[in-house]
């Protein structure tokens, strides 16, 4: 049987990472179509798995020949479309890339591949008495890559900050294949803060391929609250006064009765209150004596909205299982209905309450099932949507709620999103919240980064902000003798 010549890009690709590391076979494609946002889906044309910076320079430099679109992807839990490669051309992925390169105990920081597990970095430097503050709840799964394309935050970034804060160097590759160093390892170095602006520039400026982070040191003492409350607006009311009150617990976050529910039905079950219409979970650090203060002050804001119990942990296995249930809440979600859309934005925390109970009305005008975990401290709300997307009536209710609670939150002074990116998901409501003018500078500062606009194309910026719609990449169109 005649077999047909290998094409000379997918050859040239072999011959950069090596003939194990690419997928073209379209079978083996599907698994690349979304990330964790499945209602948008494109198929890429390769994936590839380099190993090194310069493997990811040269395999840029090969998409620049081929105007060929390009994009990072990490572990694909994204929730906003990011690693969906939304014009096809060829994933970069960086499951190979997952070394710790350094640890610097006295410098506090630690150099890293964009492939490794956000989590792995805090397990590696435990016994030295540090750990990496962000700490998303997909923690266990998600890449620093993404989390630096994401600007990720996470429950105890109320306090430490989100990943912005604790990125203090990169090594990027930019979209015409040129290395490049951002930061360095002095604090705020000179000029521009190029580092800073990479940084949530999710994936459409380059590829982080080595990055240095900022360790901080494990607190002497921790005290780990959960307040049950009858009522979700108890909660949210204890969260504004909190606030008010100049408190900055590391943590406070929020669960509805569907997330309680929800958790303690699956396996993450956390013994939280079965009959509680909310909790709360409210985590402090520093030194022991600091803590009884604050713990007491909370107590009272507690009680003052009507909580119906409060418990310490008592133990470090039990503050662990608190925060598996919180950080399995999406999870747990997963059994109440075929499909999930886990909605992002933020609102100026004191209207808080009053926005939580329009997500409420929203989601029954439309008559679609919501669960409400989020991170109340930063005003982050997190509406889950359940719905089935064979349901095609079902689908557009969901859409037009997520909408409505989009435009609920930018009616308060809110935006579109905390942490998970806009993505392809949310391009099209940028000009809700930026003017011509801003989307213009955007466009700009994109341009300065990725001149061909081959770099993860489509997302962000909004379809008319002048970035172009090329339509999909054609391999079958490429100059002569590339693809035979
Ligand atoms: C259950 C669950 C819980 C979550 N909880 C949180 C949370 O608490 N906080 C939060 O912020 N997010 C959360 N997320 C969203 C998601 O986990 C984060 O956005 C995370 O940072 C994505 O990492 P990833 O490795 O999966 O990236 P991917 O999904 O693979 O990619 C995300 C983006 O990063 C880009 N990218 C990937 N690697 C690189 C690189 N090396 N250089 C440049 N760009 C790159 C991609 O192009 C894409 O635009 C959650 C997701 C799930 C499924």
């Amino acid at each position: 049987m005649k077999t047909e010549p290998k094409p000379k890009i997918l050859r040239e690709l072999e011959e950069i990472a090596g003939s194990n590391y690419i997928l073209h076979d379209p079978d083996e494609l599907l698994a690349y179509e979304c990330d964790g946002l499945t209602h948008h889906r494109s198929l890429p044309d390769f994936v590839v798995f380099p190993e090194t910076t310069h493997q990811v320079s040269r395999l840029v430099e090969l998409a620049r020949r081929y105007r060929m679109p390009f994009t990072a992807r990490g572990s694909g839990t994204g929730l906003s479309g990011g690693a969906t490669a939304a014009r096809g051309g060829m994933i970069i992925e960086t499951s190979r890339m997952k070394r710790i390169l350094e640890v610097d105990a006295e410098a506090r920081a630690a150099v890293v591949q964009p492939g490794v597990i956000n989590m792995e970095i805090s397990r590696r430097v435990a016994d030295a008495g540090f750990f990496y503050a962000p700490d998303p709840s997909s923690q266990i799964a998600c890449t620093i890559g993404g989390n630096i394309a994401e600007n990720s935050g996470g429950p105890h970034c109320l306090k430490y900050g989100t990943t912005v804060n604790h990125v203090l160097a990169l090594s990027v590759v930019l979209g015409d294949g040129e290395v490049m160093e951002l930061g360095g390892a002095a604090a705020d170095p000179p000029g521009y803060d190029l580092c800073g602006i990479f940084v949530g520039s999710e994936g459409t400026f380059g590829i982080a391929t080595e990055i240095r982070l900022r360790l901080v040191r494990t607190s002497p003492a921790t005290r780990t609250l959960l307040a049950a409350y009858a009522h979700v607006q108890q909660a949210t009311e204890t969260v504004s006064d909190i606030v008010a009150a100049g408190i900055v617990p590391v943590a406070l976050e929020m669960m509805d009765q569907a997330i309680i529910k929800a958790v303690e039905d699956s396996h993450y079950r956390a013994g939280y209150p079965r009959d509680a219409g909310a909790v709360l979970l409210i985590e402090l650090d520093g030194l022991d004596a600091g803590l009884k203060v604050r713990e007491e002050q909370i107590r009272a804001l507690c009680q003052a909205n009507g909580c119906a119990e409060i418990r310490v942990a008592r133990d470090p296995a039990e503050r662990a299982a608190l925060w598996a249930g919180r950080k399995g809440a999406f999870g747990a979600c997963g059994r109440l209905s075929p499909n999930m859309y886990l909605s992002d934005t933020v609102v100026p925390r004191n209207r808080l309450p009053e926005v939580l109970s329009r997500v409420y009305e929203i989601s029954k005008s439309h008559n679609i099932r919501v669960a409400n975990v989020f991170h109340a401290g930063d005003g982050n709300l997190h509406p889950i949507l359940l719905y089935d997307e064979k349901d095609p009536h079902e689908t557009r209710r969901m859409l037009a709620a997520c909408a409505d609670i989009i435009e609920a939150c930018l009616a308060v002074g809110g935006t579109l999103s905390g942490e998970h990116g806009i993505g392809l998901d949310k391009r099209d409501y940028m000009d809700r919240q930026f003017s011509e003018e801003d989307l213009r500078a955007m466009t700009k500062v994109k341009r300065a980064f990725d001149p061909e606009g081959l770099c993860n194309p489509d997302k962000v910026l909004p379809r008319r902000a002048g970035c172009g719609e090329a339509g999909r990449w054609d391999p079958k169109r490429l100059p002569e003798g590339a693809w035979v």
